[in-house]
């Protein structure tokens, strides 16, 4: 092993759409850790209430490297665990990796679990100390930007179309084209659905129909649900993917689902306002929730990756870690088509 640096870059939000970069100590790994030197990582729309909040609301977690999307290099390894040298990304829940969720491969549902980025510091620097049991070794074909790609967005959007049912020749609805919704609409093309978008974003919805959307619809220029049942034979769609966590969307997507019809929400907020005797109990909807992806999807992720070139379409030119101020500000505002990447060599 080549010696360590001792200070690293690191970005800090400050609350108020404030972030900066400061030099601050290289952590030291634990038992069962590994030190990981960040390639790549990404910005997140889930990033944003975060970044968009409060000094004072931000509290504690102004302290906390954010990012949850690495990719990198094992520098240092645990005893006995992935070797120095491989090319990971790190799955961003950790768990005491003992009970039932951990063993089965879903941390996220452990009673003891930490998120990159907010129990333990993230992806957002030159280094990270993961959980060995985060690892996640890349085949040679993924790039380090796929990887991040894949690491929340695409693999978000993978498990849940999956979870959602879709079938071939089904209507799916995507609400929202941030770059999750932009791989859930890359996902159901190849899956053979018939496609129908909303985004208020002309660029969003002009290069989902590039990537194979059948239609388009601007939710405030036209009356979504009654745009959807037009093109649905008055119906509604069989499945409706909700990734913009707006609460007034999320009400439209129950009522653009058809009778059996599935509403899955992928979109993250804290509060949803619907009709549940019209919208659901009358039509016996299944509203669904999705969180991420579980670790043993991760095969069938780099599958379905090497199926659908349009995700590369996703990928933009990384910032430089200098300008990820100007990366998360282009995040917060809307202003990319695609995944904002960051580089840290
Ligand atoms: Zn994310
Ligand atoms: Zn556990």
């Amino acid at each position: 092993m080549t010696s360590l640096p001792t200070h690293m870059r690191a970005a800090l939000l400050e609350g108020d759409r404030s972030v900066r970069l400061a030099e601050v100590t290289v952590p030291a790994a634990g038992p069962r850790e590994a030190l990981v030197q960040i390639t790549t990582s990404a910005v997140c729309g889930s990033d944003m209430p975060h970044y968009r909040s409060t000094p004072q609301a931000l509290g504690a977690r102004a302290g906390v490297i954010p990012g949850h999307e690495p990719v990198g290099v094992v520098r240092v390894a645990a005893d006995g665990g992935i070797p120095e040298g491989t090319r990971v990304l790190v799955y961003h829940h950790s768990g005491d990796e003992r009970c039932e969720h951990c063993v089965a491969g879903e941390p996220m549902f452990c009673a003891e679990r930490q998120t990159l980025g907010n129990h333990r510091h993230g992806a957002d620097a030159e280094w990270l100390v993961a959980p060995d049991a985060s690892l996640v070794p890349l085949p040679d074909d993924i790039d380090d930007a796929m990887a991040a790609l894949i690491a929340c967005n695409f693999g978000t959007a993978f498990a849940g179309l999956r979870k959602s049912g879709a079938k071939e020749g089904d209507r799916v609805v995507v609400v929202g084209l941030g770059a999750v919704g932009l791989c859930v609409v890359i996902a159901a093309v190849a899956a053979g659905c018939s496609v129908i978008v909303l985004d208020p974003i002309a660029a969003r919805r002009e290069f989902a129909v590039e990537l194979g959307a059948e239609a388009a619809v601007d939710p405030l220029e036209t009356d979504p649900v009654e745009a959807i049942r037009q093109r649905t034979e008055g119906e509604g769609a069989e499945v409706v993917i909700e990734c913009s966590a707006n609460p007034h969307a999320q009400r439209q997507a129950t009522q653009a689902a058809r009778a059996h019809g599935t509403v899955l929400l992928i979109g993250s907020n804290n509060s949803m306002e619907f009709d549940p005797g019209v919208d659901l109990i009358r039509k016996e909807v299944r509203l669904l929730g999705t969180w991420i992806f579980k670790r043993h999807e991760v095969p069938a992720i780099f599958r379905a990756v090497r199926r659908m070139p349009d995700l590369r379409r996703l990928l933009g030119a990384p910032y430089p870690a200098a300008r990820i101020a100007d990366a998360f500000r282009a995040v917060d505002r809307g202003e990319t088509v695609g995944k904002v990447l960051i580089d840290w060599l």
